[in-house]
């Protein structure tokens, strides 16, 4: 990806078009380090973003002056960097604009660039690459290019998985995109059920972080601090009723398919019940809970899923005196 924006371009290499990578014959006659394919592509890129950035890039693009000492180019090194943060910001919000006002075409070389910047700056795994993989995945869903959509949706699905420092706001927006991309497919069945998979594991592991942390907060001495540890999904009312919606979508298609896959169909149980318990709707998440648990022992599935399920089923009961006792007797029950 270096290879994109190089900082100075070495005699020899290859020009590459700005919008598509593809060789490069013309350059920008303003700035003079930037370079298309065709005119067509440096019109798209003119109206998107390059008109604002234009200028910004050329210290970015010429090779680097020379410094006297070790201090001048730790100096220069650090400018360079705060540039290519300002235009990973700049680029970004261009882009966020353009989707707001429903210009998907226009904010697709913004949000590129500001990928592309995030790229150079982070390097391929860092987590901060996902806002952009999503502006791109909601731009791609905005111009009815699913597959491409799926792809950057994936993209960031991955670098969410992998990174453990991954801010509630990034995984709401992963959320929201995923939601977004599953309503543009609703109408392609095989692709309905391998998304809901990606979607029931995404949401599954986000969940589960919070109820991991409550259950590791009741096994502390200060059992009766942690039973007031409040309910939270890290999401705010829409996204809440959005995950509803999205998830019991995927639970009723799920049943109904039942037989393929049945531990797909424990996981989006369990899912769904963190989701409810999380929003203090115990009843519910006890029904579906206690659903998952016994298609679990039914099938003979995996002990430590068993034992997981079991402890979802404590956590819900301790918040609720009257299930308390059901649950405790249906616990007895499978020993
Ligand atoms: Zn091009
Ligand atoms: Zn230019």
């Amino acid at each position: 990806m270096n290879e994109v924006y190089p900082l100075a371009v070495p005699k020899g290499r290859k020009l590459r078009c700005e919008v598509c990578e593809a060789p490069a014959e013309r350059v920008c006659g303003a700035c003079t380090v930037t370079y298309y394919c065709d005119v067509a592509h440096q019109r798209a890129d003119w109206a998107s973003i390059h008109e604002k950035i234009c200028q910004l890039l050329i210290p970015l693009r010429t090779t680097m002056p020379f410094y006297n000492s070790e201090e001048e180019r730790r100096h220069g090194r650090e400018q360079l960097l705060q540039r290519q943060k300002h235009l990973i910001e700049l680029c970004y919000k261009v882009a966020q604009k353009y989707l707001f006002e429903g210009k998907h075409e226009e904010s697709v070389p913004a949000a590129l660039h500001s990928l592309r910047f995030r790229i150079n700056v982070y390097g391929l795994n860092s987590v901060q690459l996902v806002p952009a993989y999503l502006l791109l995945a909601e731009a791609s869903i905005g111009l009815g290019h699913v597959v491409q959509a799926e792809e950057y949706l994936s993209q960031a699905q991955w670098t969410v998985l992998k990174s453990s420092d991954c801010t509630d706001e990034i995984h709401s927006l992963l959320h929201r995109n995923l939601g977004l991309l599953y309503t543009a497919k609703e109408n392609y069945k095989e692709a309905r059920f391998h998304l809901a998979n990606d979607v029931t594991d995404i949401w599954h592991a986000f969940l589960d972080q919070h109820i991991q942390r409550q259950l590791h907060a009741r096994k502390k001495p200060l059992d009766i601090l942690a039973k007031e540890m409040e309910n939270d999904t890290g999401l705010d009312e829409p996204q809440e009723a959005e995950a509803v919606h999205i998830l019991g979508t995927i639970l009723e298609f799920r049943e109904h398919t039942a037989k393929e896959k049945p531990e797909m169909t424990i996981k989006i149980l369990k899912t769904v019940a963190m989701l409810h318990y999380l929003m203090m709707n115990l009843s519910k998440a006890h029904e579906l809970a206690q659903k998952a648990y016994l298609l679990s022992k039914e099938l003979h599935y995996k002990e430590e899923e068993c034992a997981a399920l079991q402890d979802l089923l404590d956590l819900i009961a301790s918040k609720n005196p009257v299930t308390w006792k059901a649950s405790k007797f249906f616990n007895n029950q499978s020993h």
